[in-house]
């Protein structure tokens, strides 16, 4: 099915495929016609589906003729988990706005940083991406204007809900005019959003997209035993070997996160953590000196496990694992993203062993495991 039946206007279709999206995604064919309509909707859908762009791209075009004069007032609002993910849905607004035929601003909002700038770059936006934290404060500020907003989009609802922003979001609903479209997308459908989607929605359409399975398709996964001592030498010699020029290296805790980073900086590897304890300055820069290639290594935590839009990430290394199965299929799923391939290799020691059998049963998937006994780590 191409882009041009699904209801878009021929300003948008037409520019797409220089944008590399040649047709739709699954949840591009079911999400845009129904937003499109004006109906609530139901995502579930993971990160790498491709579904910020169902959105992004039916609201750009509904907002077509229907913005209104008053400058004050927000037509759109998006909230999300993340300052990287309100960072990037933005990018991905006005990156399709350059296509309208009228302009249509948009701003992203997030905690940790001045909010003086913020209070500024509100006025006369037409779609606003905001950390919820963050939107009550310039709220009651009297920064923002939400009684206009037509469309409301909670993007990893999950992981709002997970981060304890309950209370914010429903502040939030509560001053929000009560006709509005309301599209909600979560990784999964557990007990907190479906009381979310139970207050918020009205007969939506439900899209669920089987990510997991399409996208780990796409991922060569491997698993080596090996020993405590022998992780840091070993994970270096993955680099190294295999001249990964991007990789990203989950530990499951800040501290680790350093002490990784530490070490692939004493043995020549460029590295820099980014996790939860960095300024928004700190890990926007490490993002894009690895964007350039000027770091070749992230090591993260799991918070920025889901936001991180990375395209054709060639590796992703579980120097830890990760307590959830779930989250290791995110950490996982930052590699062969958008239809293309990539390494996901997980370092599993003696005490890891059983708890990776059930992160395979629970993605119904088996993980080739390789011996490093015998792998020479000198000088690693
Ligand atoms: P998302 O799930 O929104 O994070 O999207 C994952 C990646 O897929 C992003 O890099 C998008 O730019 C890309 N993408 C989304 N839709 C398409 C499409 N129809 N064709 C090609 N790439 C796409």
């Amino acid at each position: 099915m191409p882009f041009s039946s699904l209801g878009l206007p021929d300003f948008i279709t037409k520019r797409l495929p220089a944008h590399d999206y040649e047709k739709p995604f699954p949840i591009q064919e079911k999400a845009i016609p129904a937003i499109i309509e004006g109906r609530d909707l139901l995502g579930i859908a993971q990160t790498g589906s491709g579904k910020t762009a169902s959105y992004v791209l039916p609201i750009l075009s509904n907002l077509m003729g229907n913005m209104g004069a008053d400058s004050r007032h927000v037509n759109v609002l998006v909230l999300v988990p993340t300052r990287e993910l309100a960072g990037q849905v933005a990018d991905v607004f006005r990156s399709f706005s350059t296509f309208l035929p009228e302009t249509v601003r948009t701003v992203s909002v997030f905690g940790g940083v001045s909010i003086n700038p913020q209070m500024k770059s509100i006025r006369g936006v037409n779609v606003l991406v905001a950390t919820p934290g963050r939107l009550i404060e310039l709220q009651s500020k009297n920064a923002v204007h939400l009684s206009s907003i037509t469309t409301l989009v909670l993007d990893e609802a999950d992981k709002m809900l997970n981060l304890g922003f309950k209370d914010e979001m429903t502040q939030i609903f509560n001053l929000l005019p009560k006709k509005r479209q309301n599209l909600l997308f979560s990784a999964t459908l557990s007990d907190d959003v479906t009381a979310v989607n139970q207050v918020l929605l009205d007969s939506p359409v439900v899209v669920k997209i089987e990510g997991d399975k399409e996208n780990l398709s796409l991922i060569k996964q491997v698993a080596y035993n090996v020993t405590e001592d022998r992780k840091g030498p070993l994970l270096r010699y993955i680099i190294k070997s295999n001249d990964f020029k991007q990789v990203l290296v989950f530990t499951s805790s800040v501290f680790e996160a350093e002490k990784v980073v530490d070490k692939l900086k004493k043995n020549g590897i460029e590295a820099r953590a980014i996790h939860s304890k960095k300024s928004q300055g700190s890990r926007r820069e490490s993002l894009i000196a690895f964007k350039q290639g000027k770091v070749n290594v992230l090591v993260s935590t799991d918070l920025l496990a889901r936001g991180i839009d990375i395209e054709d990430m060639p590796c992703v290394i579980n120097y830890e694992l990760p307590r959830s199965p779930k989250d290791y299929v995110h950490r996982i799923g930052r590699t062969g993203r958008a239809e293309s391939n990539g390494d996901a290799i997980s370092l599993i020691t003696k005490q890891d062993q059983h708890h990776f059998k059930i992160i395979q049963k629970k993605m119904k998937r088996s993980v080739d495991i390789l011996e490093s006994d015998d792998i020479d780590l000198h000088g690693f």
